[in-house]
């Protein structure tokens, strides 16, 4: 019998961390025990993993006594204090928050595309951003063809990227605007049902928010490659699951779009969604619950001599995030 591992899942109770559970069931992780861990708020209640209802413990400094493999998913705050206690107990650490992702010498990971950079020895892996995790998937097999010179991204992003709190403000402030009440705006700056914010994370001095400047470096540092111009602009749409994205690509040399097509649809975790006679392209009420990454809409830009379009649409939870980090973790026990 192959060997099985004690792993913790920080934020269990999560939008994250509840995916990251179920991802590690249905990939059979060899998980010899699960601890999922969460703030004083939600300890004592219950999580359900192969079967099985396992009491939820509040995080604190001796939580990492047993565990070999520690997925972190509770906020930057979080992982900034609790990561390091995780490596220094023995753990590996994966950390699906932004805190890490740049610090020079921490790994930042899309498998599909840099899996080579998973270290053999404990220390902390950061995953990333779900709108880049989604777009470089997706991009690699473009990269390696043909080159990349240029991206101009536009996001349509989901609440549930912005945990639990936002899907029930989308839940609730649907309910009370189709019921004629007053509408209240927590997590957001404004009302988002029946809305699109172009707002995401913090505005920096530049004028960027800084989930496009997330975008932006996060994909350079996964390609190792500070070559490539990088722009964006994203947006949280009134959607549960999925992101969306529409990409621009300005390639080194032509291709064309059916040769993308075809790269695409040999990838691992692609699938191309691409028959627009039959209204046949990526949707986020298609990719919930999914870990593959949709390309669609992929076409020549007319407007370039280099030059692809394409749309591409992932679970934000899954390939944007649990379904990285187990894969990350995959990873890591395959040496
Ligand atoms: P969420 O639904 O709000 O869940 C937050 C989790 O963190 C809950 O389990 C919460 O526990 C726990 N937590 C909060 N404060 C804590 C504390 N003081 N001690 C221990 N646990 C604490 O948020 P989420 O969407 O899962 O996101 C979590 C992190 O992942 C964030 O850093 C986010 O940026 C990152 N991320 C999210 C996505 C996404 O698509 N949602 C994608 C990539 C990365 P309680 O239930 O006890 O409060």
């Amino acid at each position: 019998m192959g060997k099985k591992y004690n792993v913790a899942v920080v934020g269990a109770t999560g939008m994250v961390g509840q995916e990251i559970i179920k991802v590690l069931q249905e990939r059979n992780f060899p998980v010899k025990k699960l601890l999922p861990l969460a703030s004083a708020r939600t300890a004592g209640s219950q999580v359900e993993f192969n079967g099985q209802n396992i009491t939820v413990v509040e995080l604190t400094e001796d939580s990492f006594a047993e565990i070999d493999i520690a997925l972190f998913s509770a906020g930057a705050a979080i992982s900034e204090k609790f990561a390091p206690m995780a490596v220094a107990a023995g753990a590996v650490v994966v950390d699906n928050t932004s805190h890490f992702r740049m610090e020079a010498g921490i790994p930042l990971v899309v498998p599909e595309v840099n899996g080579h950079t998973v270290p053999k020895k404990v220390g902390i892996i950061a995953n990333p951003n779900c709108s880049t995790a989604q777009l470089v998937v997706a991009l690699k097999p473009i990269y390696d063809a043909v080159g990349i010179e240029r991206l101009v991204i536009s996001t349509y992003q989901a609440v549930s990227g912005s945990g639990k709190e936002a899907v029930d403000e989308l839940q609730n402030q649907t309910a009370d605007i189709l019921s004629g009440r007053e509408v209240k705006s927590n997590v957001y700056p404004h009302q988002i049902a029946f809305n699109v914010l172009p707002h995401i994370d913090v505005f920096m001095e530049n004028g960027y928010t800084k989930e496009e400047m997330k975008m932006i470096n996060e994909t350079k540092k996964i390609f190792n490659d500070d070559s490539i111009k990088v722009t964006a602009t994203t947006c949280r749409v009134p959607v549960f699951f999925g992101h969306s994205e529409t990409v621009n690509i300005q390639t080194k040399k032509k291709i064309s779009a059916q040769e993308v097509r075809d790269l695409l649809s040999k990838a691992d975790n692609v699938v191309v969604t691409d028959d627009p006679a039959n209204n046949v392209y990526p949707l986020a009420s298609n990719c919930a619950g999914k870990n593959d990454t949709f390309v669609g809409r992929i076409r020549e830009d007319v407007s370039i001599d280099n030059g692809i379009e394409m749309f591409i649409v992932s679970d934000n939870l899954r390939k944007g995030a649990a379904f990285n980090a187990v894969q990350i973790a995959e990873e890591y026990i395959k040496q």
